[in-house]
């Protein structure tokens, strides 16, 4: 039978192109999980996604009220699932002040990791009841949470510190942070990268607490720089100008929608990317390789207190 994949965020950039690169095998049954249900029609019409290869649900990641509405949604339709992909994300590097979610939460932070950590936790148990030969769970990461590299110690770095201001539920109040580090002062650029910590964290903690007794595989990746996404959407407009050439020409670590589709699809598909707890990465003849995470990213002892703390976060625990 077709694999039947779930895809936040898939109605721009990344989530996009891996939802046309999945549903153009005929392998693949694609579940576009948007918050702007219109938005993800005419995207996947005008990507030239056939009718029937996929299907539209509404999620909104800033709203865990969303969440387990479309897992029930989901449940409803009779699909199994094979495939869960943690996609959708927003960035905003030039703010200063914080906003929030439905459940006031910092936005990034709450959209980028505790939407999907739910997501994630309540559709375990759909991925463990398919019978789907190679069943996977995939959370995007990135680079720019690893300071293990150039790109990764651009400041300001990603430092969850000790998780104080999770602990205190990001509420940017008097009385708490809206930073995970438990800072006074909001960084979005800064809370982008922790939330992709913390993506690339719970990555880890999946594939060591559900791995051997399931078989799922979990794993994680760097795409690559796609400097064209909607991602960049509120960076300056000379950054958005430069960006794209910056990367093309200078970095060289630029790589367009259609191949960043392409390596997400590998992770969900390929049947030689089978290993568990693996962050990938591509190569310059876009050949996958494992990749190292940095010290912080792949801290287990901080692995377990985001998860422990998340829990609470999202009324799981
Ligand atoms: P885009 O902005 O193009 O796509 C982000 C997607 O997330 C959009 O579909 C957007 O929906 C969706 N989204 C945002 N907020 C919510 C929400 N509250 N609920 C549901 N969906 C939401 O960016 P990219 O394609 O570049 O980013 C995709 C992933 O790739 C992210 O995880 C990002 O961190 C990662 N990444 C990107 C890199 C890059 O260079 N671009 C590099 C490394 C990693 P809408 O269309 O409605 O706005």
């Amino acid at each position: 039978r077709q694999g039947v994949v779930v895809i936040t965020g898939a109605s721009s950039g990344l989530g996009l192109a891996a939802a046309k690169a999945l549903s153009e095998t005929g392998k693949w049954h694609v579940v576009m999980a948007c918050r702007d249900f219109l938005k993800a029609s005419k995207a996947a019409k005008s990507a030239g996604m056939a009718t029937g290869s996929y299907t539209v649900m509404h999620l909104d990641l800033a709203s865990l009220d969303s969440v387990r509405q479309f897992v029930e949604h989901f449940r409803r339709t009779g699909m199994p699932l094979d495939a869960l992909v943690c996609n959708a994300a927003i960035y905003r590097p030039t703010a200063s002040t914080p906003t929030f979610t439905a459940d006031g939460v910092e936005m990034s932070v709450g959209v980028n990791h505790l939407g999907h950590f739910l997501l994630a936790r309540l559709l375990m148990d759909d991925l463990k009841s398919s019978d789907y030969p190679s069943r996977r769970l995939v959370i995007v990461g990135s680079i720019t949470g690893n300071d293990n590299t150039l790109a990764g110690n651009v400041p300001p770095k990603a430092d969850l510190g000790d998780l104080r201001g999770l602990a205190g539920g990001l509420s940017g109040s008097s009385s708490g942070s809206a930073m995970i580090d438990g800072s006074a002062s909001f960084d979005g650029a800064k809370a982008y990268k922790d939330s992709k910590v913390c993506n690339m964290l719970t990555m880890q903690e999946f594939h060591r607490r559900y791995h051997e007794e399931t078989g799922i595989t979990f794993a994680s990746l760097y795409p690559g720089c796609i400097a064209t996404t909607g991602l960049f959407r509120e960076h300056v407009p000379l950054f958005r100008a430069l960006f794209p050439a910056f990367q093309r020409f200078i970095t060289k670590g630029f790589v367009s929608e259609a191949e960043s589709g392409k390596r997400l699809a590998q992770v969900v598909a390929e049947p030689s990317l089978t290993k568990s707890g693996v962050y990938w990465s591509w190569n310059k003849d876009s050949a996958s390789f494992e990749n190292q995470l940095s010290k912080e990213a792949s801290d287990p002892e901080k692995a377990r207190k985001v998860w422990e703390l998340s829990e609470k976060l999202v009324g799981l625990a």
